[in-house]
């Protein structure tokens, strides 16, 4: 049997728009742009707050999906037929 001494609790984030501790994270699915520039990221981590009602993506999340996005802008156009050189 598992002893639980300190177990971590699921973690307990404060909410940047309230204040409030208690706010949770949870993974969706979101989708960027649409037509052949759709984007869709599954387990996209957010901070829901149930105090505010408001729900958020983190900073670092943020910085991810960029990156995300940029790399898939990358791939996409290395399709189109434009040459620079
Ligand atoms: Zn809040």
């Amino acid at each position: 049997m598992l002893t639980t001494t300190k177990t971590k609790k699921a973690k307990a984030l404060t909410c940047d728009v309230c204040g409030e501790s208690g706010a949770q994270l949870r993974y969706v699915t979101r989708s960027y742009g649409k037509g052949a520039n759709l984007l869709i990221i599954e387990n996209v981590p957010i901070v829901v707050c149930p105090h505010c009602g408001e729900s958020y993506l983190t900073a670092e999340t943020l910085h991810e999906i960029e990156r995300i996005k940029n790399f898939k802008l990358q791939t996409s156009n290395l399709k189109s037929p434009t040459s620079d050189l």
